[in-house]
């Protein structure tokens, strides 16, 4: 299924961006500017116009299911159709079948899938009381494209709601935020962006696309940037027989075997908030 979002369209010169996006350059390895952007490396990248992504089969079994994927759904929505200086931003979704696969990875052999995965009995990594969620990219050191990238929510550790009703951790607002990374994004400074790096209880202003936001779109995906559709993952569409690799405990590691063409990130734009102390209700998103 194609997702498409009809947003209104107004068209806005857009200004230098405070946006930053994420680079080959390893977490604490990158050298950031003076907005707290990487700036070596390549810019990553999705190489196709429409990028495919799978739920995990069983979702969260904290949440009705049906509205879980309604939400998720729009949180994808919002980052397609977006107003560019000239025309209408090269990006699209996706959804793909559900797959049993229950771990993020990237195989370079394939087959694999863009997971989106919900982690209700623990969250093995770092700082996990924290952490709303995670996630992975796997890209091309050589030119920055993105090969696969997952995300995976921390209900174990976090009440996620879905509703307006009573907010706790909005799921939408989380995977607003979640799906900026899974295309390309990092943190940007601008505290009023989806892209900001923190939350706090009871927000849901991350569902609505800030123009940091929407800038930050334009400039990895123009309208006049010349691709096709293909949303099939690396290698074809992974069903999940066998069990994914369990991944490391840190923010940046390899998989399997060293690749010089591959490389993985994981949550590597948190790394600027790592010294600083987090407030009682703030809660890193990365
Ligand atoms: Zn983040």
């Amino acid at each position: 299924m194609l997702l498409a979002a009809s947003l209104g369209l107004t068209l806005l010169p857009s200004e230098a961006g405070a946006f930053c996006r994420s680079r080959t350059c390893r977490g604490a390895e990158c050298t950031r500017d003076a907005d707290g952007c990487p700036v070596d490396g390549l810019p990553l990248y999705w190489p196709t116009g429409c990028v495919g992504f799978s739920f995990q089969k069983d979702l969260s079994g904290k949440l009705d299911p049906d509205l879980t994927r309604t939400v998720l759904r729009r949180a994808f929505l919002s980052w397609t159709q977006l107003p560019c200086p000239t025309g209408t931003a090269s990006l699209t979704f996706s959804e793909n079948d559900d797959t049993a696969c229950n771990a993020s990875g990237y195989d370079d052999k394939g087959p694999n899938v863009n997971v989106i995965l919900f982690r209700d009995d623990d969250f093995p990594y770092r700082d996990e009381d924290n952490t709303l969620a995670k996630t992975t990219v796997t890209f091309d050191s050589k030119t920055g494209a993105i090969l696969d990238a997952d995300i995976e929510i921390n209900s174990a550790f976090n009440e996620v709601t879905l509703t307006n009703n009573r907010v706790v951790y909005d799921l939408e607002s989380i995977m607003a935020h979640e799906v900026g990374h899974f295309i390309g994004i990092a943190h940007t400074p601008v505290p009023e962006a989806t892209m900001y790096a923190s939350y706090e209880t009871g927000q849901t202003s991350l569902r609505s696309l800030d123009q940091d936001d929407i800038d930050a779109v334009c400039a990895i995906y123009p309208p006049e940037r010349e691709v096709k559709c293909d949303p099939t993952p690396k290698g074809g569409q992974q069903v999940c027989g066998a069990e994914a690799e369990e991944a490391d405990e840190g923010c940046v590691l390899g998989r399997g075997r060293p690749s010089l063409l591959t490389a993985v990130m994981l949550c590597a734009a948190a790394l600027a908030l790592a010294g600083r102390k987090a407030r009682r209700d703030t809660r890193r998103t990365c």
